[in-house]
């Protein structure tokens, strides 16, 4: 017998061999009815089971119905397989690659001919509903490695024989969508497939892009088909309508027709060029977020975009991060090589210990710098022994220090991945004490970062960016009121713009993960304060261990959209870290010297993946205040047309961000184009108009708001002009 503890901790009594389905049946035909998979943990951590598997001994069962997350994961791989079953009976010539599920749906990645396109899904489709209606037994069988590699090579798919030859363990399994092996289609596969085909209630084949193999772009280019599935109906109809609003509301596609940015390769692949109307738009939200800095005592500074090497060798961004960075930019040769060394040095494994391409790096050395390669490697014998390099393991970081000094003299830069060292750097250029802490140094500082080519998009994954940046040198004790008020700010900014449905989540080091720095007092105490921050801010926060950065601590804003997506904004982070490597100090009542704690702190994260994800929120339709185009005034005639212009004139003297629309066109286009463009409001001038001196104003909604005297229209515009103001458009 074995023993099977069910989640509400009752306990069941199976016979050996027993499976997941006959637990269901155990408990009562409903259930036997509604699962389609299982998880079992046998005390190893959590595994998921077909119904048909036989549990091996004692476990903990949790079953799974179609109410459960977990099951949905099951049915789109199930899914996948019958799309894949679908597009090869299509097309038999098609070559599998693999078809994983993924959040939302799932994919299978086809080698094929033929290029897929919209019109095909429905095709697919139609050779799906066969398979599903047929309600087919998914069934598992196994074979020895060999035997099934073997088979795999029979079959000649060469993708399939590398995802077998991939694969772990002694055995590979295989599932046919049907009741015995041989006569239906089947695919190598570790599972888990839910029972039956039947149980796909809705599904949908979506898009088709292209992808390399193992996502490496100089391998085979392959055609990646997604799908998604659902247990029923009306759940995958709201999903496509969220997929449909998402689509419409593509900051992408928003910032190309409403002239918002634009992405060049000529200019380089993730490096944003601000159009004038976006620019206005990141310009009001820097300049009003300065405003609030300044009344909570940040300081504003500056700092270049370019950094020396060995600033980010102290601050660990170097080498460390360097598949992240573009490559430096070096001052010489010399200076090319000795950085090469010092990278090759510092990682070079303690068996290693003198690193195989150290010599091959000294040999170039030699011919960029004679002078250096000769008191490096002590040719030149008027050099302290002390200041050669020496290929004893020992040596390793007297090795570093010698490098490091040559390197005084020329060095190399990085674009700057990190705007925390140089804001370091201007702290430590004054002796600090105790009364002038907090310090909170503040600057919209671009970074860049060397995105993988594949991964550069819109304005949320781009190569160059802008941080809404500041960092806060405090004492201990000052650290909770320190992150109370960075709390606050990113809460005001947030809903500010109307974002009021976030939650909070505080990120917490895992003390047994060797990763988090070894510092029990440190994470005790800022723990306990990000804690109490949080509480005092009265928002109900969830505590997530393993989350926090390896050097600290931290809070995140979780952001919902109009549309229900989720974007992580607003990152708090405390840093023991930076002030050791750096050696910050300050001055203590005490009259001695104490290290300050930093905080690392961006409301909006980046400009431009903030300001993306607010074109998708509005759709593109700003608030007034943030509207690039605040009103069009139209001139219905020639005849209006000169106090048009008065009105435009009176509207930009007013401060007011207003566009003259004189065309000889007529008044429909006009407006249809201002709607077009989100303006706001739209002013229609005609003979009636001028002559009274008012102006007839329409909303980007089309409706009508009526006729103003020109002075209530100003006045109207300048009290809703503001963060919050009475956005009389955005009421529908
Ligand atoms: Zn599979
Ligand atoms: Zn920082």
């Amino acid at each position: 017998m074995i023993k099977i503890t069910l989640p509400d901790n009752s306990i069941r009594e199976m016979p050996d061999g027993a499976t997941a389905a006959d637990v269901a049946a155990a408990i009562g035909p409903g259930l036997a009815k509604a699962a389609v998979g299982a998880i079992a943990d046998y005390g190893h951590g959590p595994v998921t089971l077909d119904l048909a598997a036989p549990l091996t001994g004692d476990c903990r069962l949790k079953l799974l119905t179609d109410r459960n997350e977990e099951a949905l994961t099951i049915l789109r791989h199930s899914t996948a397989h019958v799309m894949a079953e679908a597009i090869c009976k299509l097309w038999p010539q098609t070559k599998l690659v693999y078809g994983p599920p993924v959040e939302d749906g799932f994919y299978y990645d086809i080698d094929l001919d033929h290029r897929l396109k919209p019109e095909d899904f429905e095709k697919i489709e139609r050779e799906m509903a066969t398979i599903i209606a047929e309600d087919r037994p998914f069934t598992r069988y196994e074979m020895s490695r060999e035997d099934g590699l073997a088979k795999v090579r029979r079959e000649g798919n060469p993708y399939k024989v590398e995802n077998a030859e991939r694969a772990k363990g002694d055995r590979l399994s295989f599932y046919v969508t049907g009741p015995e092996p041989g006569r239906y289609w089947e695919d190598l596969c570790m599972g888990t497939h839910i029972p039956r085909t039947g149980r796909i209630a809705a599904y949908k084949v979506l898009s088709v892009s292209g992808a390399f193999l193992h996502g490496d772009a100089s391998k085979q280019q392959l055609q990646r088909v997604y799908g998604t599935a659902f247990f029923d109906k009306k759940k995958l109809a709201e999903h496509l309508t969220r997929l449909e609003e998402a689509r419409k509301r593509d900051h992408r596609k928003l910032g190309h027709e409403l002239g918002l940015f634009v992405l060049d390769p000529v200019v380089g692949s993730g490096l944003v060029l601000w159009k004038p109307k976006g620019a206005i738009i990141r310009l009001l939200l820097e300049e009003h977020l300065r405003a609030k800095l300044r009344e909570r005592g940040y300081q504003p500074v500056f700092t270049p975009h370019v950094g020396r090497l060995d600033l980010y060798r102290t601050s660990g961004h170097f080498p460390y991060y360097r598949d992240a960075q573009f490559p430096p930019l070096y001052e010489s040769d010399a200076a090319r090589l000795l950085n090469e060394l010092w990278v090759a040095i510092a990682e070079a494994t303690p068996a290693e210990g003198w690193p195989k391409d150290a010599d091959k790096l000294l040999g170039e050395l030699k011919l960029a710098d004679e002078n250096i390669w000769s008191r490096l490697t002590g040719a030149d014998s008027g050099v302290p022994a002390s200041q050669v390099l020496r290929r004893d393991p020992q040596a390793r970081d007297a090795n570093l220090q010698i490098i490091r000094e040559h390197l005084q003299a020329g060095d190399g830069y990085l674009l700057k991945p990190m705007n925390c060292p140089q804001h370091i750097r201007i702290y430590a250029s004054d002796p600090h004490s105790y009364r002038d802490l907090p310090v909170r140094l503040a600057e919209f500082g671009t970074v860049y970062r060397y995105e993988q080519s594949g991964e550069v998009s819109g304005l949320t994954r781009v190569r160059g960016f802008t941080q809404d940046d500041a960092h806060i040198f405090c004492t201990p004790d000052q650290l909770q009121d320190e992150l109370a008020s960075c709390l606050e700010l990113t809460r005001y900014v947030l809903e500010m713009l109307g974002l009021r449905d976030y939650r909070v989540r505080i990120g917490l080091h895992d003390p047994n993960d060797p990763k988090f720095i070894k510092n029990p007092e440190a994470w005790a105490e800022a723990e306990a304060a990000i804690r109490a921050a949080a509480a005092r801010s009265g928002m109900s926060a969830t505590e997530e261990i393993g989350e926090a950065a390896f050097y600290g601590p931290k809070i995140d804003f979780v952001v919902k959209d109009c549309i229900g997506r989720e974007w992580q904004l607003g990152t708090v982070q405390v840093d023991y870290n930076l002030p050791v490597r750096f050696d910050l100090s300050y001055i203590g009542a005490d009259n001695r010297p104490h290290r300050p704690v930093m905080v690392h702190r961006a409301p909006f994260g980046s400009m431009e993946r903030f300001v993306g994800i607010l074109i998708e929120h509005f759709e593109g339709a700003f608030p007034l205040w943030l509207a690039p185009v605040q009103v069009v005034v139209a001139a219905i005639s020639e005849k209006s047309a000169t106090y048009a212009g008065e009105v435009f004139e009176t509207l930009r003297k007013a401060g007011l961000r207003a566009e003259l629309d004189d065309t000889a066109e007529k008044i429909g286009p006009k407006k249809h184009r201002a709607r077009q463009m989100k303006v706001p409001y739209i002013a229609v001038i005609g003979e009636q108009e001028a002559a009274a001196r008012m102006v007839n104003v329409n909303d980007r909604e089309g409706r009508q708001i009526g006729n103003l005297a020109l002075d209530d229209f100003v006045s109207k515009l300048q009290e809703e002009n503001q963060p919050g103001g009475r956005d009389a458009s955005a009421q529908t």
